[in-house]
């Protein structure tokens, strides 16, 4: 605990409500700026709902720019790329193409491990002191492959196995049977007994409604922007109106870049398009262990009686609008895998944009702006990593010196 400050949380999606939700716990007076009309409508709408505590790796990996190459050739992959005149869209890729080696990706998914796993313990706390509602379940999670080879190199990588397991194909469907029929073209699985899954949305809702009962706390519905003000501090505006706080803890999301311009700083958050799709699927027909077939790249939770879907990446999207032939292909996909879930036409199409970094580990800093602090870029992992990224911030405030000290 330390001394109470009035800080402002700007961005009401599952990274912002976590920090405004971390920072009460704390004693501090939180006023959480969101401009729709509720929270937890961006990103953090309709995702995987997979907490995927152990499966961390980033994208950037070694053999990835090579895979992709293939991709981007094929309609209907996994991740696409629509390249635009845009030295932003450039400088990402580029960075991204540098994190694209085993030793980058060991030291990120290493960094991101130890995120996931105190994010974890949290969420389990505030569930025991009664956060509830966000039809949270520890059923595990298996990684099943289809390719020998990725299966070799995900196999190799399995260095505690009370933590991950390695699976034969017949296994793999032993642990979760609604995916038997895949084991004939599987090459074996990876699975994490200790994963969990929820409802993102639900969750916001709830840390929302949580809130709504403890001192200290206001939600204000508005537009927020950033200026620099004197000695390089961060103002904020509210529907361009002043606003008062001590300190400013920058959540937005993708649009983060685009707010924190003015100050001067040029964060390096591109939006990944994905797609998901939610159904209504009979009793008995669906997963019980949260599944993601990782050849294809496709997430499958099941939450309370309805089947979450989630998969692609597009790179060079303008928005977070929902492209039918990426909608149409995933349910394409989900037909194959999982036939007996459907029909998979009256499912209910959503896609959002992840605020990623090009490493995929998250900025969480003191900025050089002596009262600003970044929680942003969570890519692929935003709700599993939400809580613990809360309490990075949340231990930025308690330590005393708020002074400059360089980005992450
Ligand atoms: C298809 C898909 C599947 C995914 N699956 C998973 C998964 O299974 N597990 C997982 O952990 N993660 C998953 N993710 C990632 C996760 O959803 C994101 O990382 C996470 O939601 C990001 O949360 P956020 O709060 O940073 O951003 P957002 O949820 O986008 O929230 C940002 C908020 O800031 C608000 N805002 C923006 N500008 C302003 C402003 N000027 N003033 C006030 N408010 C503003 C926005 O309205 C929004 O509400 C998935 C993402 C996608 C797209």
């Amino acid at each position: 605990m330390s001394a109470q400050r009035n800080i402002t949380v700007i961005g009401g999606g599952v990274t912002g409500l976590a920090t405004a939700y971390a920072l009460l716990r704390d004693g501090h007076m939180v006023t959480l700026i969101e401009r729709r009309a509720d929270v937890g409508q961006g990103a953090s709408f309709a995702n995987g709902g997979q907490l995927s505590y152990r499966y961390v790796h980033p994208l950037a990996d070694a053999g990835v720019p090579r895979e992709a190459l293939g991709w981007f050739l094929q309609s209907g992959s996994p991740i696409s790329l629509h390249l635009r005149a845009d030295p932003h869209q450039w400088r990402w890729m580029l960075a991204f193409l540098r994190a694209c080696n085993a030793r980058t990706n060991a030291r990120n998914s290493a960094l991101l491990l130890q995120l996931a796993l105190s994010s974890q313990a949290e969420i389990n706390q505030w569930r025991s002191e009664g956060l509830k509602d966000f039809l949270w379940r520890q059923p595990g999670k298996l990684v099943v492959y289809r390719d020998a080879a990725r299966f070799r190199k995900a196999a190799a990588g399995v260095n505690n196995p009370e933590l991950e397991q390695v699976l034969s194909p017949a296994e793999c469907a032993r642990v979760e049977p609604a995916f038997a029929s895949l084991a004939p073209s599987l090459a074996g699985g990876i699975f994490s007994p200790a994963d969990e899954v929820a409802d993102c949305h639900r969750f916001c809702l709830s840390l929302r409604d949580a809130m709504g009962g403890m001192p200290g706390f206001n939600l204000l519905h508005g537009t927020a922007s950033m200026q620099a003000g004197t000695d390089g501090r961060c103002e904020v505006l509210v529907d361009d109106r002043p606003h008062d706080t001590d300190l400013v803890v920058l959540a937005a999301g993708v649009e983060s870049r685009q707010m924190a311009r003015p100050l001067g700083f040029d964060l390096p958050l591109y939006g990944l398009k994905g797609y998901s799709l939610t159904l209504r699927a009979a009793a008995g027909t669906m997963p019980d262990v949260s599944v993601t077939d990782y050849d294809n790249r496709v997430v499958y939770a099941r939450l309370g009686d309805t089947l979450r879907i989630a998969a692609m990446v597009d790179i060079g999207a303008r928005d977070a609008s929902v492209n039918p032939q990426r909608i149409a292909r995933l349910r394409e996909l989900a037909a194959a895998a999982l036939p007996q879930a459907g029909p998979y036409d009256t499912a209910q199409p959503w896609a959002g944009l992840r605020p990623a970094t090009p490493t995929g580990v998250p900025i969480i800093a003191r900025t050089r702006s002596p009262n600003l602090l970044l929680n942003v870029g969570h890519g692929a992992l935003g709700f599993t990593l939400s809580a613990g990224s809360a309490l990075r911030v949340r231990d930025l405030v308690r330590s005393r010196t708020m002074a400059a000290a360089p980005m992450a």
